[in-house]
């Protein structure tokens, strides 16, 4: 159907992640979100690097990026933004939402989609007022699992119950440096792209 722009406001979904690597279960928590709130696209946003030395090192912006696309690319309302990747600095999600909001205009209505665990590491940050004058935020969590935070303002933060939420991508890369398979936890593109980058060897 084409004139899809007149139809009114433009429900875009936003997911952010480090993607070290993308899986499965950041797949379906933005799948579930789009179905739930009748989103038109989800922009996958992977994280910038980390200027400072982490715990542990993250792979290159240019890999997970990569990885991303290659896990969205059949999904016609699935894209990927570079804005954080080529953003200097550390990434903060009030920037991204500020950067979306600026290449979407204002006739769109944005949904920053989350896990419950990366939700309360947002909040506790500043800005969050702005964030959510910026966008609506939806907390995905596994069935049975009930974020429990009083200061949570309900109007600005939805929550939505996913399957496939035991995937992490922590788990991917202590699989992969221990040779053992990420098959069907990740897309099969990303399985041979870790393959042929030799990501995560021990
Ligand atoms: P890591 O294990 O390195 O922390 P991760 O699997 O949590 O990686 P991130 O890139 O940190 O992946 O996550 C990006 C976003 O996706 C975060 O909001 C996170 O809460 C959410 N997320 C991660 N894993 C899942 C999952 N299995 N189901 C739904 N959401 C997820
Ligand atoms: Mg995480």
């Amino acid at each position: 159907m084409s004139g899809d722009d007149d139809l009114g406001v433009r429900r875009v979904g936003i997911m952010g992640g480090t993607f070290d690597p993308i899986h499965h279960g950041h797949l379906v928590a933005a799948s579930e979100v789009a179905d739930n709130y009748a989103l038109d696209e989800v922009v996958f946003v992977p994280t910038g690097q980390p200027w400072q030395k982490d715990a542990r090192e993250v792979s290159p912006a240019e890999d997970r990026y990569l990885m991303t696309v290659i896990a969205t690319a059949s999904n016609p309302r699935f894209h990927v933004s570079r804005v954080d990747i080529d953003r200097e600095g550390p990434t903060y999600t009030v920037d991204t939402l500020r950067d979306i909001r600026a290449m979407y205009g204002p006739k769109t209505q944005l949904f920053f989609i989350t896990g419950a665990d990366a939700l309360a590491r947002i909040l506790s940050w500043k800005d969050t007022d702005q964030m959510f004058e910026l966008a609506h935020f939806v907390a995905v969590t596994r069935p049975g699992f009930h974020l429990s935070d009083e200061h949570l303002p309900a109007d600005a933060v939805s929550m939505i119950q996913v399957p496939a939420m035991a995937i992490s991508s922590t788990d991917c890369r202590t699989r992969v440096a221990a040779g053992k398979p990420v098959w069907y936890l990740v897309p099969d593109g990303v399985v041979q792209y870790i393959a042929k980058r030799h990501l995560y060897r021990a």
